[in-house]
């Protein structure tokens, strides 16, 4: 599933190709991915140039002086920049085609993406409720504090929860638990401010890492044979259920969270 620093990663990837670009026209192969697709897409964006290409969460805004087309690559979505020739695949959904022969693919297998439509000057639902971005500075080890008092779920859903800070999913949040030496199941309210400042600088320093090592890491966006957007992690506790902890050997255990896989180690955090 794509994460944080793969959506920043397209972020990056897409945006020399397609900043100043005027869009020609838009195919859609379906009229629905998650949700249905707005009319907007196919009636505003043609010959609108794409004046940015900004990342807020998960999602992907494509701003044109009409409105922002809003995406969210879902579960299997990719984005790449091809030849308006290059032909279609079974999962290739969606096509903003640009002036100059060039077209914005959208691919997803799984179709939990979507594409819908942020007038200007508005703020989509989706994205109003959203907390500060792990990487800004809003987001600090005090902030987390704060905003924990009295809340007795764990910290690792208060973590996961968007209105707290976004776009730390489930893999992020045992990596910044691990590195901060935080049990996952500890009550957010009980944790003290020193140990949230670890925990802070624990999230943004593995994300910007995945996004640096995402940038010079990842297959180009414009070759039609890669498959662009996701790339493997150094991954310390994510997955590794049952094996050593990196750092004292011991065995890792496996504690679900609503419903969601979560290797920990018993004793490197607590
Ligand atoms: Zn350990």
């Amino acid at each position: 599933m794509p994460e944080l620093p793969e959506v920043e990663t397209t972020r990056r990837g897409l945006e020399p190709h397609i900043l100043g670009k005027r869009v020609k026209h838009v195919i859609l192969r379906r009229d629905s991915l998650r949700w249905p697709i707005p009319f907007e897409i196919v009636e505003k964006l043609p010959g609108q140039r794409i004046t940015g290409i900004e990342r807020r969460a998960k999602y992907l805004l494509m701003h044109t002086g009409a409105g922002s087309a809003l995406w969210h690559l879902g579960m299997s979505g990719s984005m790449r920049v091809l030849a308006a020739n290059a032909p279609a695949g079974k999962h290739d959904h969606v096509d903003i085609v640009l002036a100059g022969k060039r077209v914005i693919r959208f691919t997803d297998p799984r179709r939990f993406g979507c594409l819908l439509w942020q007038p200007t000057g508005e703020v989509h639902a989706l994205l109003q409720k959203l907390g500060p971005e792990p990487l800004s500075a809003a987001f600090t080890g005090e902030y987390l504090f704060q905003r924990s008092r009295g809340k007795r779920v764990a910290v690792k859903s208060f973590l996961m929860d968007q209105a707290v800070v976004v776009g730390v999913g489930n893999i992020y949040a045992a990596e910044s638990l691990f590195r901060a030496g935080i049990s996952p199941l500890r009550e957010a309210g009980s944790i003290s401010k020193a140990r949230y400042e670890k925990l802070a600088l624990a999230a943004k320093q593995i994300l910007a890492y995945a996004i640096e090592r995402g940038g010079t890491t990842l297959r180009d966006f414009i070759n039609p044979d890669s498959e662009p957007g996701y790339f493997e992690q150094e991954l310390d506790v994510y997955g590794r259920e049952g094996l050593h902890c990196k750092q004292c050997g011991r065995p890792l255990r496996d504690s679900r969270l609503n419903n969601r896989a979560g290797a920990w180690c018993g004793h490197c955090q607590t």
